[in-house]
């Protein structure tokens, strides 16, 4: 996605340890109308697929999902990373490590939201070794619903998250896949 790919070159910083800064757009202040075209774009890139509900992860991938579901026309469910008393109903969870906090969250949601026999699209922010979208494909698996496939923003092919999901057979669909970049030289590579 041109688009995307254009603004991470202008506005995203690349910090040490592998990590890409997209907070002026997308992380901490959001720049709706890219959002739009993002969900425009999952939409066209899932065209022909049944997705009854978009499932993501707190706290980024929420405004995304959520801008994204109005052109599937589909509720979001997002999996939570704290435990609360207001998680009063059957529960799934399963364990995620985050690559950005370096720990480990237990993600848990309330089952009735994916009832069976629904077709589930996930989206996030980013793939980086895949841990995230792993445990959400567990959520989908324990709450017995279809998986669609995973629509990323941002994936970072040098390490290995999405080869894990695509040698899965999962329906990958990454808005922008970056090859390389380098925090000295702030120089960043897209995959064709
Ligand atoms: P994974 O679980 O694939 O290792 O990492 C994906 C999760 O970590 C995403 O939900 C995202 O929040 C965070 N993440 C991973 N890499 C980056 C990065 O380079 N920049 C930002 N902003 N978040 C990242």
């Amino acid at each position: 996605m041109q688009l995307l790919k254009d603004r991470i070159r202008k506005d995203g910083v690349i910090k040490e340890g592998n990590v890409l800064k997209v907070d002026s757009f997308l992380n901490h202040q959001i720049d709706i109308g890219l959002m739009n075209e993002i969900g425009k774009e999952f939409a066209r890139r899932f065209a022909g697929e049944r997705v009854d509900k978009i499932l993501t992860i707190e706290a980024s991938g929420i405004a995304i999902a959520a801008i994204a579901a109005q052109y599937f026309d589909c509720p979001i469910v997002f999996a939570k990373k704290t435990e609360s008393l207001n998680l009063d109903g059957e529960t799934c969870s399963t364990e995620v490590k985050s690559f950005t906090r370096g720990r480990t969250y237990n993600v848990i949601m309330e089952k009735r939201f994916l009832p069976k026999g629904e077709r589930v699209l996930i989206i996030d922010d980013f793939m980086a070794n895949g841990c995230a979208a792993l445990g959400l494909i567990d959520l989908v698996r324990q709450a017995g619903t279809e998986l669609v496939g995973v629509g990323i923003v941002v994936e970072k092919g040098f390490q290995d998250g999405g080869k894990k999901i695509r040698e899965m057979g999962i329906h990958l669909e990454s808005l922008a896949i970056v090859e390389s970049m380098d925090a000295k030289t702030q120089e960043i590579v897209f995959r064709e």
